[in-house]
């Protein structure tokens, strides 16, 4: 059994069949994508995974325990953290604040309305936070305001404060979506030393065949809210039907 099972699932917005019938199983430890064109539902379907959607049907199972009806942060409490399409950071904040956020959050619980005065001053959030940049390379741009920082060094920070939580599964939603090569390179690579320094499995939507060649173990083709194929990146390279539905061939 994979660290998560997606069982029949289906959602349907109005009259719009999002997902179909929907089975996907995750292995612990593993890199999966999931790919297809636009519209296809990979949205739809990880919001159904972190309680940002109830799926109509189906059941989503984390490590054998359902996560459905369950509130986002308990899920993320459960150990699923999540990265999505557009870069959720405070831009008015520096770096190192930004960074202190979840580590106060993950080490008290909540993040009430005093917690921004005392994290700053609390020397545990602090050298969380810093080893946490470091693990991010980040440390010389700890003072920087976060609204300044490149695409790329904001999904890095974004991806740091989503380990902060110390997460089993990391899921990200076209991470390089709208980045210059170069921070798509730096991010595949920040990708790959998580893997390689933590007990994670990651999950990924992403367009970029390059990333998810560069990264997957498994892949999963989603079309018209339904997988269409799963296998490995050789196999799904040369697939005829992921070349017709995907590739537009
Ligand atoms: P993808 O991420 O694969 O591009 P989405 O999951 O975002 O696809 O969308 C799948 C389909 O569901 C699309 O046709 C989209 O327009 C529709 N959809 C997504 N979210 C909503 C919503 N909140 N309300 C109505 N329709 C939606
Ligand atoms: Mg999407």
């Amino acid at each position: 059994m994979g660290i998560l099972e997606v069982k029949n699932v289906g959602k349907r917005f109005g009259g719009l069949q999002a997902l179909g019938d929907v089975n996907l199983s995750i292995a612990e430890n593993s890199v999966h994508a999931i790919i297809g064109p636009n519209g296809a539902g990979k949205s739809t379907l990880l919001n159904c995974l972190v309680g940002k959607l109830i799926p109509d049907t189906g059941s989503v199972l984390f490590d054998g325990q359902s996560v459905l009806g369950r509130k986002p942060y308990e899920i993320n409490q459960m150990g699923i953290s999540r990265v999505f399409q557009t870069p959720e950071i405070f831009g008015d904040l520096t770096v190192m604040e930004n960074m202190m956020i979840p580590c106060f959050a993950k080490r008290d619980g909540s993040f009430g309305l005093n917690a921004m005065t005392n994290m700053l001053n609390d020397r545990d959030i602090v050298n969380r936070a810093e080893h946490m940049l470091e693990e991010m390379n980040m440390v010389d741009k700890r003072h920087m305001h976060s609204a300044s920082l490149s695409r790329g060094d904001k999904r890095r920070l974004e991806i740091g404060m989503c380990l902060s939580q110390e997460p089993r599964l990391l899921l990200l939603d076209e991470p390089t979506a709208g980045m210059a090569r170069a921070d798509t390179n730096n991010t595949i690579d920040l990708l790959k030393q998580i893997k390689d320094e933590r007990d994670i499995t990651i999950a990924i939507i992403e367009h970029d065949m390059h990333v998810v060649f560069s990264l997957a173990e498994r892949i999963t083709v989603l079309a018209q809210g339904t997988p269409l194929v799963e296998d490995t990146p050789d196999n799904i390279k040369g697939h005829p039907k992921v070349r017709e539905a995907y590739l537009g061939e």
